[in-house]
């Protein structure tokens, strides 16, 4: 853990945003729980963590993540995801060029690669998980450097469009990467930033804030850092929300070209502290609600049974302290976390779940909650779902 100062603008003192004393986060066989401090910086609304996790905390966590997502099987054939297709789309229609030559930082599975190259793009990926390089490689036939962009060499080669899809909000200096971003590209050439948007965050049990974002952005304040290394807003979308199934909150899409070095204006700090009381507020108004509603359900309940047992449910259980005497097991499709205990309960597969004998289930997953609930419902298990969210919009009004 690290102390540095506004990754935006430098400064030292910042004001308290947003605190979770135990964050955690159960994968790869392990928990980990840390504290989640963040700041927001009163010269230029940035919300970042401060202290700063280490690369070696950081690292250590997505190599457990990493082995989460190996063991699940790989869809036979090559497959785009709409999210990935639709950044493509945007992408080449803010290239400026014909057949751009495209380098994507943090490239994942190289879908949204793959998609751009069909609109004849050049394309090149950079990416530090071996197991999605290598899914990259193999599955799309994508040219992907391995490790962090930061350290790659690309020699003499410059490009039209540098692309970061959900990446910049995990970067520890992200002016860093939008100097050495800029640095490599050809004359003329774009940067793509796409990040999730504070001004509208999802309201879940599980934190906004959650652990590896180490920035939180605004429009403006996303602006505001990208122009302290001379790059500037050609075009911005708020509000895109193209995720399959899964009720994501809508980002921040920027595109950014290389520009004059005057000094860039101050976001509106005020705006941001409206932005985040607004999301603290619903938050805890979420808390009290579900408190509530489990509580009612689970009531003389001695056999509850927990579907969900990550993140989420930890958070549930903060929530829900009555909960950890009222429940026998959980379940999770994650075959990692089966035959382990979290929170000193058993985790099982779903498919136990009628052996497991429940009075009631309590649905913990924010995104996920709709295709558990229909799971459930095929097994006659209706009447016993208690479902933590129900409405299909969970962006904050
Ligand atoms: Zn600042």
């Amino acid at each position: 853990m690290q102390t540095a100062g506004c990754p935006a603008c430098g400064r030292q003192h910042a004001e308290l945003a947003s605190e979770n004393p135990s964050h955690v986060v159960n994968t790869g066989g392990r928990v980990f729980e840390s504290r989640i401090r963040n700041v927001l910086c009163p010269g230029c609304g940035l919300i970042y963590n401060d202290p700063m996790p280490s690369d070696a905390e950081l690292s250590d966590l997505y190599r457990a993540m990493a082995r989460d997502i190996a063991d699940r099987p790989q869809p036979a054939s090559a497959r785009i995801l709409p999210i990935e297709r639709d950044q493509a789309e945007f992408v080449s229609g803010h290239a400026g060029v014909e057949r751009p030559a495209v380098l994507d930082i943090g490239c994942s599975m190289g879908g949204f690669l793959a998609a751009l190259r069909e609109t004849g793009a050049r394309v090149m990926g950079v990416e530090p998980s071996p197991h999605d390089a290598e899914v990259a490689r193999t599955r799309f036939g994508l040219d992907v450097r391995p490790g962090f962009f930061e350290q790659a060499d690309f020699g003499s080669l410059r490009f039209d469009v540098i692309s970061l899809r959900f990446v910049f909000e995990h970067v520890r200096d992200p002016r860093a990467i939008v100097r050495r971003a800029r640095g490599l590209l050809a004359g003329g050439g774009r940067l793509f930033i796409e990040v999730p948007n504070l001004a509208m965050p999802f309201v879940g049990l599980d934190d906004y804030f959650s652990y590896g974002h180490l920035q939180t952005f605004t429009a403006e304040t996303l602006a505001y850092l990208c122009a302290r290394e001379n790059m500037i807003p050609v075009a911005v979308v708020e509000g895109t929300n193209v995720f399959e199934s899964s009720p994501h909150p809508p980002s921040i899409r920027a595109i950014l070209r290389s520009g004059e070095a005057s000094e860039p204006e101050s976001p509106n700090v005020d705006a941001v502290r409206a932005h985040l009381a607004r999301y603290l507020d619903a938050r805890r108004r979420l808390i009290a609600r579900v408190a509530a509603r489990v509580g009612e359900a689970t009531e003389s309940c001695r056999r509850v049974v927990v579907y969900g047992a990550g993140t989420h449910t930890a958070e549930l259980w903060r929530a829900c302290p009555f909960l950890a005497e009222r429940t026998v097991a959980m379940v999770d499709g994650n075959s990692k976390l089966q035959g382990h205990r979290f929170l000193g309960v058993p985790v099982h597969s779903p498919r136990e779940i009628l052996s497991l004998e429940p009075d009631r289930i309590v649905v913990s997953a924010r995104t996920a909650e709709p295709v558990i609930a229909a799971f459930l419902r095929q097994h006659g298990l209706e009447e016993r779902t208690v479902r933590l969210y129900e409405h299909a919009g969970v962006a904050a009004a």
